[in-house]
């Protein structure tokens, strides 16, 4: 059961504590999970009999869920799987909750939290529109009523969380440059400060491929292409890391030499060229490491 206070949303954990959550910043996080990887990632959990409240934990990233509300939820969620497993539901598929299945859901989720209207014509609004949530006056200690839901699924807590949200006066946006969803500060924001990678804001990386030659763009997007192709978790487990590191650095360095030589003769095709040429497949890394490893034999007899 979740209460509804009417500015925020209260749960009950079995900790005896109560967890408050905003509207819509529940939903607001599932927009937010990369719905490719984290569907891939929950089949292959299930299949192997893995501990599924990792994988559900792993696709919550985002700065709008405390560490205390990420872990209600994960418990939610993973206790629904759980319960669908014991239900005797065969399939991988059926298993996992709609919120994690169903790309066409989460897309309405996203559309809904931007407010477009579109969103409310259409068909999967009107499954929505049926669902039924039982609810009853709950009365606080301290002598206030609030609302009280009997949650059958998580979606349920969605579908509440998204209809207190579109009565509110928040606003979400999208990030112009990741896409990823968020609450500006001023209405005219147009990057998020979700957290990224290159630990750059959205604002300062749009910027910064705004000025970008095209030289830099193809040099820039080589690197970790290169990077990636010559060091993961198939290539580490056949070669040496060391030697792989190497490899990367050397070609690295030759590339930013041939960067040079190529802006000089203002030759971008002959620069992309270059990087189609060197580019790492698994048959060149067999050659130039079989080639490497002969000469460090060489060096230590
Ligand atoms: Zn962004």
């Amino acid at each position: 059961m979740i209460l509804d206070t009417g500015s925020n949303f209260l749960i009950h954990t079995e900790k005896n504590e109560n967890i408050v959550f905003e509207y819509g910043f529940f939903t607001l996080s599932v927009c937010n999970i990369d719905f490719d990887k984290t569907n891939r990632c929950l089949k292959q959990y299930l299949k192997q009999g893995a501990n599924i409240s990792n994988a559900v934990a792993q696709s919550f990233n985002s700065i709008y869920l405390s560490w205390e509300q990420t872990e209600v939820l994960v418990n939610m969620i993973s206790e629904e799987i759980h319960n669908n497993i014991e239900d005797g539901i065969a399939t991988v598929d059926g298993i996992i909750p709609p919120l994690y299945r169903f790309k066409n859901y989460h897309m309405h989720l996203r559309k809904l939290l931007l407010r477009d209207s579109t969103a409310f014509t259409s068909d999967i609004q009107r499954e929505l529109d049926s669902v039924v949530i039982s609810q009853s006056i709950v009365m606080l200690d301290d002598g206030l009523a609030v609302s009280g839901y009997y949650l059958n699924t998580i979606e349920d807590f969605l579908l509440l969380d998204i209809q207190k949200y579109l009565f509110s006066s928040h606003i979400v946006k999208e990030c112009d440059y990741c896409k990823r969803l968020f609450i500006p500060k001023r209405r005219s924001d147009k990057y998020c400060r979700l957290p990224n990678l290159e630990k750059l804001t959205c604002n300062e990386l749009a910027h910064r491929n705004r000025n970008k030659t095209d030289f830099e763009r193809i040099r820039d997007k080589a690197r970790p292409e290169q990077r990636a192709s010559l060091i993961n978790v198939s290539t580490i487990k056949k070669y040496d890391e060391i030697i792989l590191q190497d490899m990367y650095q050397d070609w690295s360095d030759e590339c930013g030499i041939q960067f040079k030589k190529f802006k000089t003769n203002d030759d971008l095709a002959g620069f992309e060229k270059w990087v189609i040429r060197t580019k790492y497949t698994s048959e060149r890394i067999k050659k130039e490491y079989a080639k490497r490893e002969k000469h460090k034999n060489n060096d230590n007899p």
